[in-house]
């Protein structure tokens, strides 16, 4: 199912995993460089524990063999700015760009 069907801007994830394609392989955890995905103690599987630490680089997306991850520049994000923008290099054309600050 998509992020944002249904759903008002306010309420998009700005990463979601989907539970019924995710294999717990934990590739996702290597992938992502600001650790927005976690182990849960309890259920031993992968979440999105941090989605506000999310720079959209969109590394974990290819690097997820199941397709399980989605990533959402239209989600409010204090960190709307990528990663790109912090190193200063150029932001890959074929991404979507994040347009919003939320100010928060
Ligand atoms: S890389 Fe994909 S399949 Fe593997 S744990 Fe992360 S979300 Fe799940
Ligand atoms: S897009 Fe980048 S920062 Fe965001 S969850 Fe994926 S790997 Fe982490």
């Amino acid at each position: 199912m998509s992020n944002t069907a249904n759903a008002a801007p306010s309420d998009v994830q700005p990463v979601v995993i989907d539970a019924a394609r995710c294999t717990n392989c934990r590739k996702c955890l290597d992938a992502c460089p600001t650790g927005v995905f976690q182990v849960d103690a309890r259920t031993d599987r992968v979440v999105v524990q941090y989605p506000r630490d999310c720079h959209f680089c969109y590394l974990c997306v290819p690097d997820c063999p199941d397709h399980a991850i989605t990533v959402s520049s239209e989600a409010p994000n204090p960190r709307y700015r990528s990663i790109y923008d912090v190193l200063g290099m150029e932001f890959p054309k074929f991404l979507p760009r994040a347009t919003k600050d939320t100010g928060k």
